[in-house]
């Protein structure tokens, strides 16, 4: 069980993330949705430990990990797998060598670096390259990928960490739509197949709700709606969104849970 308990998060005069709690249990897949700066960036930054709480704690397990350092902090950030929107791969590197990236959180020392990894970890890569369909690109460059193919293998390098958790930010909002789907029946598959817990941010609402049993939705950094997709009404939907999305809707829509694309 992932508990955020009065989680808040202050970066000067802004309230980024502002006395969320919430239990999230084990296994669980969460879309996190609200508009830009609603705070679910730093929401997924908060569980990872990338930035520090203003106020709350982080409780994984029932163990805190607000006061984590040293050791025990770099455990716990490989145990919160993070898959980015821009990938944050290293476009000249190979697809081997920037998956294997991911084993470094556990394998330290000069020998990763020199790009030494142990036969083991090279055959994992190349089972989870498998898993993700990337196999057949393992000694591609990944600046020759298109970017669903990207993502993919940032999600196997992910993977890599043997995480418990996975924090995706916005891991669609580069991709066309087919790309989209691809990466998010990946992630849906992962948490299904490994009982690895998804959280992911969206933009799409109508993507949240295909994949995402439980939707989280935040505005001005609090959470206004958690629920499943069928109880995302619309007026819930005003709550998260604002006004700005029935005006873009038919009086029809309205009356029934929205079916929205991308939303700003
Ligand atoms: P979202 O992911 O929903 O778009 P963010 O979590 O990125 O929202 O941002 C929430 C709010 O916090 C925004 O007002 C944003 O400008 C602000 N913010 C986020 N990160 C920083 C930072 N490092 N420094 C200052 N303000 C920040």
């Amino acid at each position: 069980m992932l508990e955020l308990k009065g989680l808040s998060k202050r970066f000067g005069e802004t309230v980024a993330v502002d006395n969320v709690s919430l239990k999230i249990p084990a296994g669980a897949m969460v879309g996190v949705i609200g508009r830009s700066g609603a705070g679910k960036s730093t929401l997924l930054r908060l569980i990872n430990r990338l930035c520090d709480p203003t106020a709350g704690e982080i409780m994984w397990h029932g163990t805190p990990v607000g006061g984590l350092n040293g050791k025990a902090l770099r455990e716990w950030r490989a145990r919160c797998g993070m898959v980015f929107q821009q990938f944050n791969l290293s476009p000249r590197l190979d697809v081997m060598n920037n998956v294997l990236t991911g084993s470094l959180c556990r394998n330290q020392g000069i020998a990763p670096l020199l790009k030494m990894f142990p036969a083991e970890e090279r055959a994992r890569a190349i089972l989870e390259l498998h898993a993700l369909d990337m196999a057949d690109a393992a000694l591609q460059r990944c600046c020759t990928l298109s970017g669903g193919q990207q993502q993919r293998v940032a999600i196997a390098r992910t993977l890599m960490q043997m995480p418990d958790i996975i924090l995706a930010d916005e891991p669609i909002a580069s991709l066309d739509p087919a790309n989209a789907e691809t990466v998010m029946e990946t992630l849906a598959r992962i948490n299904r197949e490994r009982g690895i817990t998804v959280l992911v941010n969206l933009h799409a609402l109508d993507i949240a709700r295909r994949y995402c049993p439980r939707i989280i939705g935040m505005a001005q950094g609090r959470v206004v709606f958690d629920g499943s997709p069928d109880a995302l009404h619309a007026a819930a939907v005003e709550q998260i969104y604002g006004r700005h999305v029935f005006e873009a809707s038919s009086p029809a829509v309205t009356q029934s849970p929205m079916r929205l694309g991308a939303v700003a």
